[in-house]
């Protein structure tokens, strides 16, 4: 996130040529630490390939991305040269904005820059005498006021007033005139009358940029007892251009003009009436943006260079937004066209310009000037212009990026290889046995076959992980009960793959039926061995994988699936069903292969040998994918490989940002003897240690002394740092064996966390124990799951001050996690009560959204990112920090590197995360300025939407 700051101007600079300017600019970044002398190079090498003037006397030289290397550190510089240097033949600049950045920073930049460039500065920024002056300059907004045929609507069915305004602001939103607030700033009571039926109202709140939306109700309202059958929506601010708004309001309150205005019904015509810009009916193409950056400076650059050949005019919008002119690059670049948006060009008929629009259209499709990745236009023009589909088929609601085809992210990374579908595969056998002897028999060699299969898996995997669920599987077969019930058909004279295959199916669907989620999984583990034994006893081979490393395709990918085929091979997993806690994606992320799951049934009808690129950290994929995209994959990956490799020398670092503003970043464990390794990758501290997770490494329940040697483990590992516990957080979906807790229709929402161990006191008092005698008055930190009410805080506090009194510990704070809304919204009150929060966004997101956070359809849109989610953190920061006590985030949020800059920015004092991703959040936090974030926050806790918070970041 970069700034324009006075620190960083230098004025009165001199070059005779563009070559000693450039250096100037280098030397001015080296002397600043921000790159190594070789920046030259980029940036010669940058306005070789097209010049950096962007217009009114300015250029921004950057570096090309391969001398991002040279890059210390991302920041930008800005040089005024009075007297001028040429820059691209034409063209003489007198301040040039040097920018250093690792990635695409310096697009915020632009887009500050384009908005001022609106302005006529070119003068002014010649004749700057000091930096206040060329800032104040650059950050100043064009006076505007947005007054066009898209913001008009008419024939709009409305019940009420309400619903007029509600429409007349959805046309302001749609432009990005307004943002989520401006609604509820509109105050119904001072409407203001202009005469006939017309009515204004006005907001300056939440305001983007200055417009006017009109909306004719279809149907004769009625307001304070008037007719009301218009409604002029203002959104007003400073920059608002009181000329033009003076001229619309003169014609407003013109009875004359007002009588026409209630008589036409069609917009182009109202348009024309007040004097808005109207869409000229002119030659249109439309295209969507493919660029992986959106239309940046390079590639508008190209397309500007492009339009300029054309006699004639030709305009361009993004989506419905708008139209400018195509020739003007300001105004490109201030349209902020992402990737996937639609760009509609009209031409001026019977010109050259209508004759250029295919060459334009070939133009953008071939990247202007730069490699693209095509966006997936069927799924694309399927969200635009397909309103209703009609089927019963769950059809996703959200397309989760840019592609279209998206499934849930399971297990990180990038891959690609040819598809390799594998169906549920046909058995055919004879219901009636021969004898139960012979069929006995059958079966036991079957078993005895899977039995051998899976000890050799066992034997060969180096995942503990996996080595745990095909013991579990062996012990399935072992299982006398199974064996019995399936001799039991046997002697009813079924065949034995009859017998099996009944059985294992009824045993099956008994447990899919389970509520609780982790055990309900189970089912596909005994499915999985069910078919296994199934295909032993009917003959069917194994299905043959192909020679390259590929992708896997499959409904659901049972665990032997998995690590039966060969791991070198699989590059990645992509399934039809499944949710990220299904075993299949555990096993994936054991081995590191990169998956995508509950990607739907259509994924099945891949073409075998097919090119499939997955996604596995944003769970999109992409059939046949063009080399460019493959390029990027490899490049992508061979960045992401080296960019941990920098991160993890670093790691035993602290986090601080460039404006020397330190974050805390500790580590979740869920077994004390991880916490070696969380130290070694950096973790400060024990943020989380989940000690139901420690509980259930104990086959029945561990006493007192059991459980103080398991947290010694932790502190003595520790060595001085703290230490934060959670008391037992058993229900949801975390059952323990031994401690059943009663079927429940909503697990979640039911006995579980503080509500559970206040139920069962002794169990609760006999942890403290043991933690307190570990401590040795060593840094412990305990909190209490899922507080929802203060009378639970203070009842789990009042045991914890009881046993204090034998077992006194010196440097303890007490805390409670913050994961149900009621706690966040409470936490002024609880702020003066306790010593820390802990937000666990997995639990407040699920709670937040109402999204069970594990649900196989549902759970990608469970964002953590969601403003409602944001707000809560935001005020549970505000209340804690008023009181003198600190926040941590142990949710898998924390290490979301497009949460991090929000987080801190909202003032988040400690990050937890698992001990793998400290190092890049670590070295994420080392290139943030602490006051930037700030701002993205306070942007953030105003979007509507996740997806609108992860562009804001980006
Ligand atoms: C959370 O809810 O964010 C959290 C950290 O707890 P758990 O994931 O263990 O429920
Ligand atoms: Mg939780």
């Amino acid at each position: 996130m970069l700034a324009l700051d006075i620190q960083h101007v230098r004025m009165k600079q001199h070059a005779t040529d563009k070559a000693q300017a450039l250096q100037c600019l280098v030397d001015i970044l080296v002397e600043d630490q921000l790159v190594t002398p070789d920046y030259i190079h980029g940036l010669t090498g940058r306005e070789q390939q097209s010049a950096t003037y962007l217009g009114q006397g300015i250029a921004i030289p950057h570096g090309t991305p391969q001398s991002r290397q040279c890059i210390l550190k991302t920041g930008i510089r800005l040089a005024h040269f009075p007297e001028g240097v040429v820059w691209d033949g034409e063209n003489k600049i007198y301040l040039a904005v040097v920018i250093a950045a690792k990635s695409d920073e310096h697009l915020q930049v632009l887009q500050i820059l384009t908005r001022a460039l609106i302005n006529d500065v070119a003068d002014q920024v010649k004749q700057a005498q000091s930096a206040e002056q060329i800032i104040a300059l650059l950050q100043a907004q064009p006076a505007s006021l947005a007054l066009h045929e898209n913001l008009i609507a008419t024939q709009v069915p409305a019940l009420d007033v309400e619903d007029l305004i509600w429409q007349a602001t959805q046309l302001l939103k749609q432009q990005k005139m307004v943002e989520c607030g401006f609604l509820s700033g509109l105050n119904l009571n001072s409407m203001i009358h202009l005469g006939e039926g017309v009515w204004s109202i006005t907001s300056n709140q939440h305001v983007l940029s200055p417009a006017v939306s009109l909306v004719k109700a279809e149907q004769v309202l009625s307001h304070q007892q008037e007719m009301l059958k218009t409604l002029v929506c203002i959104a007003s601010n400073e920059q608002l251009d009181m000329q033009r708004f003076q001229r619309l309001m003169d014609i407003l309150f013109d009875t004359e003009q007002v009588h026409t205005l209630n008589q036409e019904q069609d917009s182009h015509q109202l348009a024309q009436l007040i004097g808005a810009e109207l869409i000229p009916d002119w030659p249109s193409r439309r295209i969507v943006l493919a660029n992986a950056h959106g239309l940046h400076a390079r590639p508008a650059t190209h397309l500007v260079n492009m339009t300029k050949k054309f006699a004639g005019d030709i305009l361009v919008a993004v989506d419905e937004g708008a139209y400018v002119s195509a020739k003007s690059l300001t105004k490109l670049l201030a349209m902020g066209c992402r990737r996937g948006q639609t760009l509609t060009f009209i031409a001026q008929p019977d010109t050259d310009a209508e004759a250029g629009l295919e060459q334009i259209i070939d133009a953008v499709q071939q990247g202007l000037g730069e490699e693209v990745e095509a966006v997936d236009l069927v799924s694309h023009q399927h969200s635009i212009s397909d309103p209703v589909v009609n089927t019963l088929e769950l059809m996703p609601f959200e397309s989760h990026g840019d592609t279209g085809s998206c499934g849930i992210a399971a297990s990180t990374g990038l891959a690609f290889g040819p598809a390799h579908v594998v169906k549920p595969r046909e058995f055919s056998y004879e219901r009636r046995g021969q004898s139960f002897k012979a069929e006995n028999e059958k079966l036991e060699i079957a078993l005895h076959q899977v039995k051998n299969s899976l000890r050799q898996f066992i034997a060969h995997t180096e995942s503990t992980a996996i080595k745990q669920i095909f013991m579990a599987h062996l012990e399935m077969l072992d299982d006398p009960d199974l064996l019995q019930s399936v001799q039991r058909g046997l002697k009813q004279g079924l065949s034995a793959a009859a017998a099996w295959h009944d059985h294992i199916e009824v045993a099956a669907t008994a447990q899919a039926a389970l509520s609780d989620r982790l055990l309900a999984e189970r089912a596909a583990d005994l499915r999985d061995i069910g078919e296994r034994v199934l295909a032993a006893l009917c003959g069917v081979a194994d299905v043959t994988e192909p020679e390259q490393p590929y992708i896997l395709i499959m409904h659901d990918v049972g665990p032997s699936d998995v690590a039966r085929l060969n791991k070198d091979r699989v590059a990645g997993i992509l399934t039809a069903v499944g949710g990220a806690s299904a075993h299949s994606a555990i096993v994936a992320r054991a081995l590191a292969i990169p998956a995508v799951v509950g990607a739907g049934v259509a994924v099945l009808n891949i073409e075998n040998h097919a090119t499939v690129l997955i996604n596995g950290d944003s769970g999109e994929y992409v059939v046949s994918p063009e080399q460019s995209q493959i390029d990027h994959a490899i490049a992508e990956r061979q960045r992401q490989r080296e960019l941990r490799e920098q991160a993890e020398q670093h790691c035993l670092e602290p986090a601080i940002t460039l404006d020397q503003h330190q974050v805390e970043i500790a580590a979740n464990i869920g077994k004390v003897g991880a916490t070696i390794q969380a130290v070694a990758d950096g973790a400060e501290a024990i943020g989380l240690l989940r000690t139901e997770l420690v509980f259930m490494s104990h086959s029945s329940a561990p006493d007192e002394a059991t459980q103080e040697a398991d947290y010694r483990v932790v502190l003595d590992a520790l060595a001085g740092r703290p230490l934060v516990v959670r008391t037992l957080d058993v229900g949801g979906d975390k059952p323990l064996p031994y401690l059943p807790i009663e079927k429940e229709e909503n697990p979640f929402l039911g006995l579980r966390g503080i509500r559970l161990t206040l139920r069962k006191p002794e169990l609760l008092r006999q942890q403290l124990v043991a933690l307190l005698k570990a401590a040795d008055n060593r840094p412990l930190r305990i909190m209490f799951p899922m507080i929802g009410r203060v009378e639970e805080w203070r009842a789990a506090k009042a045991i914890l001050d009881e046993v204090r009194i034998q077992h006194p510990c010196e440097n303890l704070q007490v805390g409670i996690m913050i994961e149900v809304p009621a706690a966040a919204l409470l936490a002024p009150i609880l702020a003066q009560e306790v010593d820390f929060f802990s937000i666990g966004t997995n639990d407040l997101t699920q709670y937040t959204l109402a999204i069970d956070r594990g649900h196989p359809l549902l759970s990608a849109e469970a964002d953590g990112l969601h403003p409602s989610i944001l707000l809560l953190i935001d005020q549970t920061v505000r209340a804690a920090h008023q009181h003198g006590k600190w926040v941590g985030i142990c949710g898998e949020l924390a290490a979301d590197p497009k949460a991090v800059p929000v987080l801190i920015g909202l003032g988040v004092d400690e990050l937890s995360m698992s001990s793998t991703s400290i190092p890049l959040v670590k070295a994420q936090i080392r290139g943030l300025n602490y006051i930037n974030c700030q701002q993205v926050a306070q942007q953030a806790l105003s979007c509507d939407s996740a997806s609108a918070v992860r562009s804001l970041v980006e």
